[in-house]
């Protein structure tokens, strides 16, 4: 690396940080309709998101930003409410309605026979931050397209796979970072979510002064 972080780099509000992990005891229990499904030895409600087991972790953003893993819940809450990566706040411009969002190789794929669709798995980022995402994140650098979107709906999530040992013990298959489609109601029992993927409508490359 050539290139020396600037000192004072705000750390974006998706990334994890050291003390928010928080490691729960999994195992797996018989479904009502038979089959298994992975669960905390301890439930709560909340575990289980959109049919899929979210994992656990703290929002505190205490400890060293651990840069390249972004915290689960907050990751989640952007996609859902559309919320800027970088800051936290509302990305949607409301000048016009349309959600700014940075699209790069490897967050962002596109759909066949869906010219303006896409799958996201990076959240959206406000106008305001744009800059200073672009200015300082080298993944950014390298191969990044400022687009808008009109719309995005959760359709995925990426996982890392358990499967059933003795004693429904939970082992993990080493499958990590698995996308599985939020109607794959095959898979997800097996899979604790790390990351929730949108589907992009409408998806233009930005114009803007
Ligand atoms: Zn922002």
């Amino acid at each position: 690396m050539t290139t020396a972080a600037p000192t004072q780099l705000r750390v974006p509000y998706v990334i994890a940080h050291a003390d928010e992990v928080a490691p729960q005891p999994l195992w797996f229990v018989r479904r009502p309709l038979g089959g298994m499904q992975l669960a905390y030895k301890d439930p709560r409600r909340g575990d289980a998101v959109r049919g899929v087991l979210r994992v656990r972790v703290l929002t505190n953003r205490r400890g060293a930003p651990q840069w390249r893993k972004l915290n689960t819940l907050r990751q989640w809450r952007c996609m859902e409410r559309m919320r800027c990566q970088v800051c936290g706040k509302a990305a949607t411009d409301p000048a016009t309605g349309r959600i700014p969002w940075i699209m790069t190789d490897t967050a962002f794929r596109e759909i066949p026979d869906e010219p303006t669709g896409g799958l996201a798995s990076a959240p959206p980022t406000c106008w305001a931050c744009i800059p200073e995402a672009l200015a300082t994140c080298p993944q950014l650098r390298i191969s990044s397209t400022v687009c808008t979107v009109a719309r995005a709906e959760p359709v995925a999530v990426l996982a890392d796979m358990f499967t059933p040992g003795p004693g429904r013990r939970a082992i993990p298959t080493g499958e990590r970072n698995v996308e599985i489609s939020l109607k794959d109601e095959t898979v997800l029992p097996y899979a604790l979510a790390t990351q929730l993927i949108v589907h992009v409508h409408d998806l233009q490359p930005a114009v803007r002064d």
